[in-house]
């Protein structure tokens, strides 16, 4: 019997690789021109619909390809205008990505990763263990299918002004369809994003921050959470491997590299483990050197954790120290908190096959 030949997913790829693609199939590359204005400008997904492609090459497309987003599972609108999607994927994964709409900016959360493998001690996404990496398609798929929810572009306005990758997942540990999805986020065929207004943000994994620094160009933000290796480790487990001074390293060189770009840190404030006065004061000593700005992020408490947040009056004195000492610290408004949208809050459905080998090591 023939072996039935394996479909492509045109969402797994960006332009150079549709390229590649199309001379495969015996076509010229300027058609990967056309079809990716199709699914990116146009919301495309069938073959039927590309009138400027002959009928004998939709018929050929169709035989090898197909266009497939995630399936939105379920959307919940928050009192403050925050919308959360549950994108699926098959076989029970899912991720969840967040629209948060401010005065000036529509801000788009996506998700890397179906969980993440990372542990970090404060993340509700980390306590759920790690299934798989995500696809291109299912990343960049996560920004068309927000984009077409929205209405993105209706009316000559772009609803989505700003995409980071905040949601599930450690973007630097999926390195490959991360930075071909961030590709189609950038390219004028796909969604024309300037590079400032894509942000990848890692835990710190240090090798993928040299790497993305020659890969491609993108704002970079690091959890941080923590100015000491001893604290950070406790927080941040990555921190046994990766320690502070090889963090500040891979970041001054990111930004010297790019210029006039800066680091984005985030700092997570929570009760009595980092949010000391004399933590504030050693933050300023390590980031003096970095061109940077600062994140505070209250805590966002999710079911099991033992974490707090820091009351108003100290993440207040913390932003005040920060600042005296020559930071530029702003701290980040939760929102969707009665959908469950903010920061660190994120499910998704992971079947995690990490935790249960764990389980099943303890057993036996
Ligand atoms: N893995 C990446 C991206 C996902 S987390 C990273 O670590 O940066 C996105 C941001 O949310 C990170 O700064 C993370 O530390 C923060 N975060 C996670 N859990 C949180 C929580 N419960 N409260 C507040 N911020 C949280």
């Amino acid at each position: 019997m023939k072996r039935e030949q394996e479909t492509v997913n045109l969402m797994d790829l960006e332009e150079g690789r549709m390229r590649s693609f199309f001379e495969w199939l015996g076509e010229k590359p300027f058609r990967a021109q056309q079809v990716l204005k199709w699914i990116y400008h146009q919301g495309v997904t069938d073959f039927d619909e590309m009138t400027n492609l002959s009928l004998a090459l939709r018929e050929k497309l169709k035989a090898v390809a197909v266009i497939e987003p995630p399936r939105i599972l379920s959307e919940q609108q928050s009192a403050d205008g925050t919308v959360k999607w549950l994108m699926g994927f098959g076989g029970g994964n899912a991720v969840e990505t967040v629209f948060i709409p401010e005065p000036n900016r529509g801000t788009l959360c996506i998700s890397s990763q179906v969980g993440c493998a990372l542990n970090c001690t404060f993340c509700s996404t980390g306590a759920q263990g790690f299934n798989r990496n995500l696809e291109t398609g299912e990343i960049i798929g996560q920004v068309w299918q927000a984009a077409r929810a929205l209405g993105h572009e209706r009316n000559g306005t772009r609803r989505i002004t700003n995409i980071v990758l905040m949601g599930m997942g450690e973007p630097l540990a999926n390195f490959n369809p991360v930075v071909r999805a961030i590709s189609l986020m950038r390219n004028d065929l796909g969604f024309g994003f300037a590079a400032k207004r894509v942000t990848l943000s890692t835990a710190g994994l240090v090798p993928g921050i040299d790497r993305l620094r020659e890969t491609i160009d993108v704002a970079l933000a690091v959890s941080l959470h923590a100015p000491d290796d001893e604290t950070r480790v406790k927080l941040v487990p990555l921190n046994r491997k990766y320690p502070i001074s090889e963090l500040m390293r891979a970041c001054r060189d990111f930004v010297s590299e790019k210029h006039k770009r800066t680091v984005t840190f985030e700092y997570t404030l929570i009760d009595g483990v980092n949010d000391h006065p004399d933590q504030a004061r050693k933050l300023v000593k390590l980031l003096r050197r970095v061109p940077s700005k600062l994140n505070l992020i209250p805590f966002n408490p999710f079911p099991g954790t033992e974490y707090r947040c820091s009351p108003d009056s100290r993440i207040l004195e913390f932003q005040s120290i920060v600042m005296k000492g020559g930071l530029i610290a702003t701290v980040r408004k939760t929102r969707g908190e009665d959908i469950d949208a903010a920061c660190g809050q994120l499910v998704g459905k992971v079947l995690d096959r990490t935790r249960r080998s764990r389980t099943l090591r303890e057993q036996t």
